[in-house]
């Protein structure tokens, strides 16, 4: 029995260029609730972290829109937001997954903060990608106004860029850990969690975005967690990614993996952040994968995904 770690991508959760509704999210984890739940089956303790970035962008743009009439949030605020939304998505899904299938489990959400620090290099720029996806028109135009910072994403058109710091403590962990260790099914660091720094022995929430990816590493390394599994929309990670001569990564050490980091393989913003959290997981002597959602038993079983060893 492995205690694991999973991140979802924001993909399982709202697939590119699919309208926002709740329905169509709901739909989404339904499908992506089988795919957790064989996990389970085959023996394994769950901890279930996820992405927000589409949600927490519309958040974010809802609260612009509304301005006028209902005062805006901070953005840590709107994470929260997020982290029971989608929060309870997933719970209810997950439950009747298990109703349908027989498994008796439990399936809690926690609120999660994750402390940052102030001095992090990253708050002097802003990387992570928030939000929809704007074209090139809507871009210069959003630039020349000087609305927000907003940069290109992965070939796939302009986003929206929040300061995003390196997670430092996973506040409760340990309640993280107790409750998987009990048997019960975790959701926590929704989002990346809720950012909070720490100042005269008070936290504070704190503008920011913390990437799930990285989150998701330090609360696998927090619990002890035997397995980090990134679980996206691809099914391995890429050299060369999306040129003629792309080559697929099966197992991959750490030093090996740093090199191609050094060489630019990664997009920040998409894989970059997932190769990090792999790497930084596997230095304990643990197993990283990065994989796709729909094959993450197959990975298991090493069929599939890309697997980061030290
Ligand atoms: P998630 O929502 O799961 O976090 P992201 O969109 O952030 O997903 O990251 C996954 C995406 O990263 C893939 O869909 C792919 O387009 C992109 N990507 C960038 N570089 C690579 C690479 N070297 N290998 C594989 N995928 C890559
Ligand atoms: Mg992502």
């Amino acid at each position: 029995m492995k205690k694991i770690v999973v991140a979802l991508g924001g993909n399982a959760i709202l697939t590119a260029g699919e309208k926002a509704t709740f329905e169509n999210q709901y739909n989404s984890v339904t499908k992506a609730s089988k795919f957790l739940a064989k996990i389970i089956k085959a023996g394994n303790k769950l901890v279930i972290s996820h992405g927000n970035g589409p949600q927490v962008g519309n958040l974010v743009l809802q609260n612009e829109i509304a301005a006028a009439t209902i005062p805006e949030f901070p953005i840590y605020a709107l994470t929260a937001e997020t982290q029971g939304s989608i929060g309870f998505i997933l719970e209810e899904n997950l439950n009747n997954t298990f109703i349908q299938e027989g498994m008796e489990k439990n399936i809690v959400t926690l609120l999660t903060r994750v402390e940052v620090s102030s001095t992090d290099e990253a708050f002097k720029d802003p990387t992570k990608p928030i939000g929809r996806f704007y074209n090139e028109e809507e871009y210069k135009e959003i630039l020349a106004e000087g609305r927000f910072p907003i940069k290109q994403d992965s070939n796939r058109g302009y986003r929206r860029v929040v300061y995003s710091p390196k997670p430092q403590k996973i506040l409760n962990a340990e309640i993280v850990n107790s409750l998987v260790e009990d048997g019960n099914v975790v959701i926590a660091t929704g989002g990346g969690g809720i950012p909070v720094v720490r100042e005269d022995g008070i936290y504070k929430g704190i503008d920011a975005v913390i990437d799930k990816d990285l989150t998701s590493s330090k609360l696998a390394e927090s619990i002890d967690a035997d397995i980090l599994m990134i679980l996206t929309d691809v099914e391995n990670v890429y050299l060369n990614y999306g040129q003629e001569n792309e080559k697929k990564l099966d197992i991959v050490k750490v030093a090996e993996l740093e090199a191609y980091v050094k060489e630019g393989h990664f997009s920040s913003g998409s894989m970059l952040p997932k190769v990090l959290a792999a790497i930084e997981f596997a230095k304990g002597g643990k197993e990283s994968y990065i994989c796709s959602l729909n094959k993450a038993n197959e990975t298991l079983e090493g069929r599939s995904g890309t697997k980061i060893i030290l």
